[in-house]
């Protein structure tokens, strides 16, 4: 478990003041004159030998993306852009950075602006995060106020932080929407190349970060990369915000070390799975896009990206969704599915048409009335999806379903086997004619 002392988020809870005084008792702010004044490069090699890897869900190291970044002006402005539109299934960290811990965020934004040599961030705040989105204009405010960011300010780096509130799209989370919803277009993926560091918000150069990779990075400036790099396992570094949701006795965002032992987490933080282990169903381990498996394969699972990856998942955000076996997993993964289908943009076929075969045929699944045949077809339906869009919505509506067939085949044979048919209204359509 991880010790007090290797916290990075004191007041995740909101039992401390998270105003700038408050802050500044728990560290915040302290010492980041010399770290920009160390300069690009020296930022840059602490976060590169912190092992900081993007605790948005994708995993990229984060001082390697930086290094994308021109290393030499063409005259165009640099932009940091903060993902903070939060809005995958059962995610829930970065709300409570904002809510609880704004200076790590803001800090954060001007020491990660200079190592990628910007004078401008932006936060693009999910929509339904208003509270939260006040909360960070306040912090925003006094660091202003205290001249701790803007023109001129005290640490020698002119930098000016601007809040965009999203309008409730699942789809502007995805960085090239992000960038698109942000210049004050329809929310849409733009296609690869260019890259946002040759071509990004305005076609700038522009590095996008989640919001909690950049509040860790004051905290790594201060006590080291190396401190970071020594908790968690080998390319699994530091700590990590966890947020676990479902049939559990008590529901948390919390702050562990990586890797750490799925069944020690869930019974120190969240008081074990509601009626015990022999009671638990299934987990999504990383956010409602990645694939859930089985409760079995999960109690022995360590929890970062190597660990949730051997029991044939992924770590994504690290948003725990656990089931217990009351849940019906059909349904379950059908809802999803409802909500893939809900906000792909429809630009691309496999992504627009797709979805919608898969949330049909998984309703029909939730009642039985399927053919056993349509498993496989599914299954071929979700590989048909994954790799053949311009975005990860494609996978995250894929990968799901293929978790659920993996895992819980004989679940659905039995409940297609249990449908009685009633009447010819009941005729199961194949998957082709859907
Ligand atoms: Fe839009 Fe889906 Fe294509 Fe992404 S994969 S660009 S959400 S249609």
């Amino acid at each position: 478990m991880l010790a007090d002392k290797d916290r990075i988020f004191t007041n995740l809870y909101g039992h401390h003041d998270w105003r700038l005084d408050g802050a500044r008792q728990r560290g915040a702010w302290r010492g980041t004159k010399e770290f920009i004044e160390a300069g690009r490069d020296w930022i840059t090699a602490e976060v590169k030998a912190s092992g900081l890897r993007g605790r948005g869900g994708g995993g990229f190291p984060t001082a390697l993306k930086w290094t994308f970044m021109p290393k030499v002006s063409d005259g165009r402005p640099h932009y940091l852009l903060v993902n903070a539109d939060e809005s995958e299934p059962g995610t829930c960290k970065d709300r409570e950075i904002m809510r609880h811990d704004p200076h790590h965020l803001v800090e954060g934004c001007l020491l990660a602006g200079r190592a990628i040599d910007a004078h401008l961030a932006f936060i693009y705040v999910r929509g339904e995060f208003f509270r939260e989105r006040q909360r960070l204009e306040q912090a925003i405010a006094e660091a202003y106020e205290a001249r701790l960011i803007g023109k001129d300010n005290i640490h020698g780096w002119d930098f000016d932080i601007v809040v965009h509130h999203g309008a409730g799209a699942y789809i502007c989370g995805e960085e090239t929407a992000l960038m698109e919803s942000l210049e004050g277009k329809k929310g849409q993926p733009r296609l690869r190349p260019p890259f946002p560091a040759s071509a990004g918000v305005y076609g700038n150069p522009t590095t996008i970060n989640n919001a909690e990779s950049i509040a860790v990075v004051p905290e790594i400036l201060r006590r080291s990369g190396a401190w970071f790099n020594a908790l968690g396992r080998p390319n699994n570094a530091g700590t990590k915000l966890f947020c676990v949701s479902g049939h559990v006795n008590t529901p948390a965002v919390f702050e562990e070390e990586m890797g750490v032992p799925f069944a020690e987490m869930i019974e120190w933080h969240c008081g074990g799975v509601r009626g015990g282990w022999d009671n638990l169903l299934a987990v999504i381990p990383g956010g409602g896009s990645m694939p859930c498996v089985t409760g079995e394969k999960m109690r022995d699972a360590r929890m970062d990206f190597d660990g949730v990856r051997e029991v044939g998942s992924s770590l994504g955000s690290a948003a725990v969704i656990v089931m217990d076996r009351s849940t019906d997993v059909i349904r379950a993964i059908w809802r999803l599915s409802a909500f893939y289908k809900h906000e792909s943009c429809g630009q691309c076929t496999p992504c627009r048409e797709g979805t919608g075969w898969i949330e049909r045929v998984l309703a029909r699944m939730v009642e039985g009335r399927a053919q056993k045949r349509e498993i496989d077809m599914l299954f071929e339906v979700t590989k048909q999806i994954e790799g053949h869009t311009i975005c990860g919505l494609g996978e995250a509506a894929s990968w799901p379903v293929q978790g659920l067939i993996r895992n819980f085949r004989q679940t659905i044979e039995d409940r297609i086997d249990s449908y009685t048919y009633r009447s010819d209204d009941d005729f199961v359509p194949s998957i082709a004619a859907e």
